[in-house]
């Protein structure tokens, strides 16, 4: 094993701020420990990882504009191959031309198309966005309902975004969100080594307190976008440093 780094690594940046960037090392990534199988895992490094995201992420929230769970929802459906960013300025107007479920229920497909179309897929997401604000509407008297099961017969809403919205809306940690950030982060974290969403949520509710998984969810999505990012990870900027040993580390 490679001698442990003495420099002090800066806390990752709080929300909203620029991460400066990271400075490759001539050195190559962190020797991964004979026995990371089981240390991976293991309830003092899992520990010690959720430390080091409450220091550096301890409010995060969810970054998609909304003023109510169903807003949330449309949001989540919008929000699949498109950056929040991109969301937030389509839903801006959005839900001032569609203020109620009923308004997108029965929109007018074709015009639904338009507005959301910066969002991408937006043929697709017209045809979601419309079935689940019908199915709101006509079988669950208007409200976003409250339960894995049920929010998994809207149509285009998986467990990804139920999980969105019952952890972010009401506050229920009915599981982890999985999206690509926290795919990413799951392996170079070595929390899981599985690549199917799914199973990567399985894995994570596993080792992550269950009081913590709404907030882990939130705290590992944010640090996927301003520190672990996908082609080059800013690992000289990451306070995670001394507990990863990802193949693509760039200290
Ligand atoms: S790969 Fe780099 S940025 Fe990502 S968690 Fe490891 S040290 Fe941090």
């Amino acid at each position: 094993m490679k001698k442990q780094k003495k420099k002090r690594k800066a806390s990752a940046p709080a929300r909203g701020t620029k991460p400066r960037s990271g400075k490759r090392s001539t050195q190559g990534p962190a020797a991964r420990p004979a026995h990371a199988k089981t240390a991976g895992t293991s309830p003092e490094r899992v520990r010690a990882i959720l430390e080091k995201l409450d220091e550096a992420y301890p409010d995060v929230v969810c970054a998609l504009d909304h003023e109510n769970p169903f807003q949330l929802l449309i949001s989540t459906i919008l929000s699949a191959q498109c950056t929040d960013v991109r969301v937030n300025q389509v839903t801006k107007t959005l839900y001032v031309k569609y203020p109620t479920p009923k308004d997108f229920a029965y929109a007018d497909p074709k015009e639904l198309e338009q507005d959301i179309r910066p969002t991408g897929f937006f043929r697709n997401k017209t045809k979601s966005i419309m079935g689940a604000s019908k199915k709101i509407v006509e079988e669950f008297g208007g409200e976003v309902p409250r339960t894995m099961e049920e929010l998994l017969t809207l149509p285009g809403v998986a467990r990804k975004t139920a999980n969105v919205v019952l952890g972010t809306a009401y506050g229920i940690a009915s599981g982890i969100v999985v999206d690509t950030h926290v795919t990413r982060l799951s392996e170079r974290l070595d929390l899981s080594g599985n690549s199917d969403p799914k199973k990567i949520e399985q894995d994570l509710m596993k080792v992550i307190p269950q009081e913590k998984w709404i907030l882990f969810s939130h705290q590992l999505i944010w640090h996927g976008r301003k520190v672990c990012q996908a082609r080059k990870p800013l690992c000289a900027d990451c306070n995670l440093e001394g507990l990863c040993y990802a193949k693509d580390k760039t200290v």
